[in-house]
């Protein structure tokens, strides 16, 4: 998930990391991990195919120099992004192969910025979600609005085979934004307590109650992991680029903040 920057002066943060962050040539064809995944079939052979030519990379078909490039973002458009994802083994969670997934989407959410990525965004088919939200990025957006939407920062969180829990009925409505729909937000209504349990990155089981901000957070990486996108489930027509973000909503579109019924 991007991270909410409002800033004017940030605006350049919306661009595609690879203007702004990376000024280094990345291509597609150069993402590669160490090792392939053999074990890596999908339902609909079709897809299959389309996948491979997009994220190929990640079945080991990639340039064999560039083990050390940092994976693309994968953009919507791309099936990989909109197939369920499957679960990790939680006995292949120690190997070699899932502890790099695991830091290439970390090194990706931080170099994006995003306050949160899914393991299919780097063209990865597996469930697997990172988190994170910092003072920095928070600092960039006005006061009333951290309030409103009771975000806080917190600590790096890898969450392996996410499970997902409503706690309460409160839901909000606030515009989000995606890295793999980059330049783009939309009005989204989520839960505002949820509890989301599953294993860490070493394999040992987690639970934590999130709410406000990193809950919708939290909503949104598991999302991905079932290949829904947050357009697939915005507010019809609140859908905006980022320079609009600050107009008005068209008339009959419910208010932003706690849904009140
Ligand atoms: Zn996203």
């Amino acid at each position: 998930m991007e991270s909410l920057f409002r800033a004017p002066s940030l605006r350049l943060l919306f661009l595609p990391a690879a203007v702004v962050v990376s000024p280094a040539p990345r291509c597609p064809t150069l993402r590669t991990l160490a090792t392939p995944f053999p074990s890596i079939l999908r339902r609909n052979p079709a897809s299959f195919s389309s996948t491979t030519s997009r994220a190929g990379w990640f079945l080991g078909l990639g340039d064999k120099k560039a083990k050390t490039e940092l994976p693309d973002i994968v953009k919507a458009g791309d099936p990989v992004l909109h197939e369920p994802a499957r679960e990790v083994d939680p006995k292949e969670i120690g190997s070699e192969r899932i502890q790099k997934i695991v830091d290439d989407m970390v090194k990706a959410m931080r170099r994006a910025p995003g306050v949160g990525l899914a393991a299919p965004q780097i063209g990865v088919p597996l469930r697997v979600i990172v988190l994170e939200d910092t003072s920095e990025y928070i600092s960039y957006q006005p006061k009333s609005e951290i309030k409103a939407q009771d975000r806080r920062a917190f600590d790096l969180l890898v969450i392996i085979n996410p499970k997902l829990k409503k706690k309460s009925d409160r839901t909000a409505l606030f515009f989000e934004g995606c890295l793999s729909v980059d330049g783009f937000r939309a009005v989204v209504e989520r839960s505002l307590d949820v509890e989301v349990s599953g294993l860490d990155r070493d394999g040992k089981p987690i639970k934590l109650d999130a709410s406000g901000w990193q809950a919708r957070i939290v909503q949104h990486e598991c999302d991905h992991l079932e290949g829904v996108l947050y357009v697939d489930k915005m507010v019809p027509r609140t859908f905006r680029t980022v320079d609009n973000l600050d107009l008005p909503l068209a008339d009959g579109c419910p208010k932003l903040g706690p849904r009140r019924s």
